[in-house]
């Protein structure tokens, strides 16, 4: 793909943009009228308009029908989490009964751990990466510590060569090797939320099994960024949030992946609790517990409604458009936003994400030098919303639902200015 950096070939990008439409699905926030560029899809995902009908349908439901909207109405609640699995499942690429939608994503990875980190005195260690994202630190140290094993012997940190930003998938396949029997899991985050590096799942798996290690990813940053393939890349589970690029609303429901070898598996070590039994039996209230089928068994409590009604929304979306389609657009917006940045021959700002589209989501994580964090306050006030972290990154995140050619012309028109002036 040719790019040039003219507004008028962002103009005829959008023109021909198949998903242009998506646009005025959506809910910008503005200043003074004027909509933001909004690139921070990858910490708060864009409101769709059918939120509010979604949400005010839940409401009305509970005010007309008390108790009896759990099983009367268009879509009765007893049921209303169990029919989000199929376009969830479509979203990571697994078998509907591999997903459920449940609690939030650190809470699932507490879950996904009870179920999957079974140390041993000689095969007790955790592989992460060493700047995962911190709640994922955190897991991992308490439930090192609840086993009653010392973090600072259970811990293997995966940094990048020195000198170098990102990971190199050898490195991690080769430490996975080299300490292998030692290792109880490899917890990586799929889509790294600072560089916005992706990895390859499938390679990694394969060389954790080959160790006989378990292993799980972090899709908070890749679930609807890109494909994933999670049956395929046969993982043994994943997490993510909704609230990101699913734009299902702050706070809301995280996603949950078993692969299907480990579905009903009565041996392996579970926390239950009364939604995670067979729903047919769920009020008898009498029986031991039977657990539902697939990953519908990790559910603990009685889902909240109101919340879903916000993932439904999305999902709607995500269903109608299709991940491959968005995947395309995406490829080509951050392309865009590669080359315009490329163009600005600036030396205080570099890219830190990888070149190579396959190795990446739509973020794009620029390491800036000689600025200090006006630039980033100066690129709010002047209408973008991205976001910093510290200590010197600004992440951008062209999100390809909502986000257009033109914002990020427009977008590197205002960076070059404010650059200028910092
Ligand atoms: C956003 C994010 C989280 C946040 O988890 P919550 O429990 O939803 O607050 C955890 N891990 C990663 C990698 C994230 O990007």
């Amino acid at each position: 793909m040719t790019f040039e950096n003219n507004f008028s070939f962002a103009k005829q990008c959008d023109d021909q943009d198949p998903l242009k439409e998506y646009r005025s699905r959506f809910n910008y926030p503005s200043k003074d009228g004027h909509p933001y560029i909004y690139f921070c899809g990858n910490s708060l995902g864009l409101q769709p308009k059918t939120t509010v009908t979604e949400i005010s349908k839940e409401l009305e439901g509970w005010s007309a029908m008390g108790i009896k909207g759990y099983f009367k109405g268009d879509k009765p609640w007893v049921d209303y989490d169990k029919n989000l699995s199929a376009s969830m499942a479509e979203i990571v690429g697994a078998k509907t009964e591999e997903v459920v939608v449940m609690n939030t994503l650190t809470v699932n990875l507490h879950f996904m751990m009870v179920s999957f980190y079974n140390p041993s005195a000689k095969r007790f260690k955790i592989l992460i990466e060493a700047d995962a994202f911190p709640s994922d630190r955190y897991v991992v140290d308490s439930q090192i510590k609840l086993h009653g094993f010392d973090t600072s012997e259970a811990i293997i940190k995966l940094k990048a060569r020195e000198g170098e930003e990102c990971l190199r998938v050898e490195d991690v396949i080769s430490s996975i090797e080299e300490h292998g029997d030692e290792i109880a899991l490899v917890l990586i985050g799929n889509t790294n939320y600072y560089t916005g590096q992706y990895f390859d799942m499938k390679s990694i798996a394969i060389a954790a099994h080959a160790q006989g290690c378990k292993i799980g990813f972090d899709c908070a940053h890749g679930a609807g960024n890109l494909p994933l393939e999670l049956h395929d890349s046969g993982v043994d589970f994943a997490v993510w949030c909704t609230y990101k690029y699913l734009n299902s609303g702050p706070g809301s429901i995280g996603g949950c992946f078993v692969h299907e070898r480990h579905l009903n598996n009565p041996e392996l070590p579970k926390l239950t609790g009364w939604w995670g039994h067979h729903r047919e039996s769920r009020f008898g209230m009498r029986e031991e517990f039977d657990p539902a089928p697939g990953a519908l068994s990790w559910q603990v409590s009685c889902p909240p409604v109101l919340a879903l009604a916000g993932v439904k929304a999305s999902l709607d979306i995500f269903s109608e458009v299709g991940i491959d389609k968005l995947r395309a657009k995406s490829i080509k917006l951050t392309g865009y936003l590669e080359y315009l940045l490329g163009e600005v021959r600036d030396e205080r700002i570099r890219i830190i994400t990888p070149k190579d589209p396959q190795s990446r989501g739509c973020q794009l994580s620029i390491k800036v030098t000689d600025v200090t964090k006006n630039l980033y306050d100066n690129l709010i006030a002047n209408g973008v919303i991205v976001d910093w972290r510290e200590p010197n990154v600004i992440r951008i995140a062209p999100a390809p639902l909502y986000n257009s050619f033109e914002e990020v012309f427009r977008f590197v028109e205002i960076l070059k200015a404010q650059l200028h002036c910092s």
